[in-house]
């Protein structure tokens, strides 16, 4: 897709045109600009010309997930994931291409970063499956650190959000984040109801500095006093994402840490079993049972996330442009 040249074409038309445009784009999903019959003949052919709606894509399928690689325009690739649940249906978004925080357990961090995603690439990849599908959520949970692209990301979100294009509600967008201070205390300030879940997956800094290099700058102490703050700002709930690693992170004195520095009313935890790779291996389901009951006793609300997608290397941490 390639829509550099869009604002130059809708300056010239009366106002009314742009947001048929958009409305045509993310709303009805076109693929093909010969089916914008709303529009006068010479202005489709003008956006046919110097724009493009073709989404360069190969989909990979297994049972309730779909993997898209896509080609950018620099033919750089990144990597979507949609998820089908029974009662709704997800769209997980790169917002960069790689990642440059190198975490220790996430394929993606291999990669290294080549560049951040406009926003235009953002919406490409939850226009790849509304082509087909409905789509109700919106995870910022793909390829690289969503706050490492604020603006651009934000941006995506608004149009997400808008009644005229996509008309997602804030509360079924959520970004992930390993915990930029800065991202998290600009999105206190946007008044969006948006999902904010931050990736913790260790319960002190040591073991947390070892497995995601960048907390040597974010300390657990400072994350969490963002945290608080956003939540005093916007009173929403916060997620927080802990990977279970085998004997890495979840024996029950981990546990204990990870309750001890959970208690607030509006933290969540939510538990990943580890997507196997060479280095790390996920904990038994006896061994992962004990550890969500010890979180449950200590009174934190604790839930399970159901694997998506691994038999196409689509699932958590997975996604590094592995042809399946
Ligand atoms: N960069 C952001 C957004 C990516 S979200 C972030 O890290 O929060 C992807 C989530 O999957 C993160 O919580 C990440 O830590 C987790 N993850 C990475 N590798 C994983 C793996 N192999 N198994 C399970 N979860 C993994
Ligand atoms: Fe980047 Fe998130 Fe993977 Fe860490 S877990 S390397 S921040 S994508």
């Amino acid at each position: 897709m390639n829509l550099k040249n869009l604002d130059k074409i809708i300056e010239k038309e009366p106002a009314f045109r742009k947001r048929q445009i958009e409305k045509l784009i993310y709303q009805d999903a076109i693929d093909n600009w010969d089916k914008a019959t709303v529009l006068p003949l010479k202005l489709r052919e003008e956006l046919k010309k110097e724009t493009s709606l073709d989404i360069k894509v190969e989909v990979y399928e297994s049972k309730d997930t779909k993997k898209a690689l896509i080609t950018l325009e620099d033919d750089s690739q990144i990597e979507t994931v949609f998820m089908k649940h029974y009662d709704r249906n997800t769209v997980c978004v790169s917002s960069q291409v790689g990642c440059a925080l190198g975490c220790k357990f996430c394929a993606t961090g291999k990669l290294g970063l080549k560049r951040n995603l406009e926003t235009e690439e953002i919406l490409e990849q939850v226009l790849v499956f509304k082509r087909k599908e409905k789509i109700n959520n919106i995870v910022f949970m793909g390829m690289g650190e969503p706050f490492l692209n604020y603006d651009n990301v934000l941006k995506a979100i608004r149009i997400l959000n808008s009644e005229n294009a996509f008309n997602i509600g804030a509360r079924h967008i959520s970004i992930s984040t390993v915990g930029i201070t800065e991202g998290i205390e600009k999105l206190a300030e946007e008044r969006l109801q948006v999902n904010l879940a931050i990736s913790l997956h260790a319960p002190n800094n040591d073991l947390r500095q070892k497995l995601m290099p960048v907390s040597k700058k974010y300390s657990l102490e400072n994350v969490l006093r963002a945290v608080n703050e956003y939540i005093k700002k916007t009173n929403r709930k916060v997620m927080f994402e802990y990977t279970l690693i085998d004997n890495v992170n979840d024996s029950l004195y981990n546990a204990r840490e990870l309750a001890r520095i959970m208690k607030h009313p509006l933290y969540m935890i939510n538990l990943i079993k580890y997507n196997d790779t060479k280095e790390f291996k996920a904990p038994s389901n006896e061994k992962i049972k004990k550890f969500k009951e010890y979180i449950e006793r200590a009174g934190i609300p604790v839930t399970e996330r159901y694997g998506f997608g691994g038999d196409i290397h689509a699932a958590c941490g997975q996604l590094c442009l592995k042809k399946s």
